[in-house]
């Protein structure tokens, strides 16, 4: 797996405000930012503020109120950037057959272009 919590991640430095970000939304429990590289025209992370390594850490951890947070902030992002007519897709890379690279548990959230039948 990919062990405990190093609060030395990027996104825990983001979440701290000592790496600035490209924030799209906050709520109490989550915060979404442009990725850095984005794979899309729109190519947005969402984030708990809590510190779980993965999808799986979070799912079996976080708190109602924290998954419920999470994904609000996605859904609410989705809605208010008016990606729904054209549609868009929800990821989590989880550990490393996935690709994960950042050990902070996060949804990519693609639109913006036709995204194929996988990854984009
Ligand atoms: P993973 O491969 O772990 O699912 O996705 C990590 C994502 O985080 C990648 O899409 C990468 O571009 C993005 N990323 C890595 N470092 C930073 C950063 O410092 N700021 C932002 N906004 N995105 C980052």
């Amino acid at each position: 797996g990919l062990g405990p919590y190093d609060p030395n991640n990027i996104f825990a430095k983001i979440l701290r405000g000592e790496i600035p970000c490209n924030r799209v939304f906050e709520n109490e429990h989550a915060l979404a930012f442009r990725d850095i590289a984005p794979r899309a025209p729109m190519h947005i992370l969402v984030i708990p503020k809590g510190p779980y390594v993965s999808f799986a850490d979070f799912s079996q951890r976080a708190t109602d109120a924290e998954i419920v947070g999470l994904t609000r902030a996605i859904g609410h992002v989705a809605h208010t950037l008016g990606l729904e007519e054209a549609g868009y897709r929800v990821l989590s890379n989880m550990g490393q057959h996935a690709g994960q690279e950042v050990p902070h548990f996060h949804v990519h959230l693609f639109a913006g272009r036709p995204l194929g039948e996988m990854l984009p």
